[in-house]
């Protein structure tokens, strides 16, 4: 194994996805970048206008955990999901999820799912089951192609996500109905807000909402 390893780093040498510095193949970054991804954030748990039960953060979206979602969402580092799964089990060991919740994500569009070639979140989603035993399960779907959101305000954002996601009952009737959504980066949380609001309506009996950054603090806004 040893050998193998050795071999591969000398003949096909693996980069930091972020940096570009060459890594051992047992690495997903490099040392430097791992020591700046900034401690979890205590932050939890909002109430009030939310349509979820509580919202945890592994980080501020700033820095280099900024750049590690950006060279994961539009570079297809895939090695990065690991990372990223990995940040999310440390999240659920400060705040564990309920008892028998199951992990989904927020659907992409098939025209991004076209572009990107693959659902960046399910695969996060994915590894974080096969690493902590929580099941996933795909129950979010996008129901409505509505306008692009790129280039929107906050408010029209809001009004656009309205209606653009629906729920597969079926998937839901299969689980306890305590829910764990996972997204990249909450930023007005209008999308996860919709995505727990038909979640709810449609029965789920819990929803909480696990990111890897934030990028604003919303206690600001409280
Ligand atoms: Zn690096």
């Amino acid at each position: 194994m040893c050998v193998l390893k050795d071999a591969l780093d000398l003949f096909f040498p693996k980069t930091c996805p972020v940096c570009g510095n060459v890594i051992s193949h047992d690495e997903l970054i490099c040392f430097q970048c791992r020591n700046e991804i900034p401690p979890v954030d205590m932050e939890n748990s909002l109430k009030g206008k939310w349509h979820f039960d509580g919202l945890f953060h592994r980080a501020k979206y700033e820095g280099i955990i900024s750049e590690f979602i950006r060279a994961y969402k539009y570079s297809q580092h895939s090695s990065l999901a690991t990372l990223f799964s990995e940040l999310l089990s440390e999240l659920f060991q400060i705040f564990p999820p309920l008892p028998n919740s199951v992990i989904t994500s927020v659907p992409i569009t098939f025209d991004s799912f076209k572009v990107k070639g693959f659902d960046h979140v399910r695969l996060i989603g994915e590894k974080l089951s096969n690493k902590t035993g929580l099941p996933f399960l795909n129950i979010l779907e996008v129901i409505s192609q509505r306008e692009k959101q790129v280039g929107s305000s906050k408010y029209e954002r809001r009004s656009l996500v309205n209606g653009k996601y629906g729920v597969k009952k079926e998937m839901l009737y299969k689980t306890s109905g305590n829910i764990i959504l996972i997204d990249d980066v909450f930023t007005t949380g209008s999308t996860v807000n919709e995505c727990a609001k038909v979640l709810k309506l449609a029965g789920a009996r819990s929803v909480y909402v696990y990111t890897i950054a934030l990028a604003k603090n919303m206690r600001d806004k409280a």
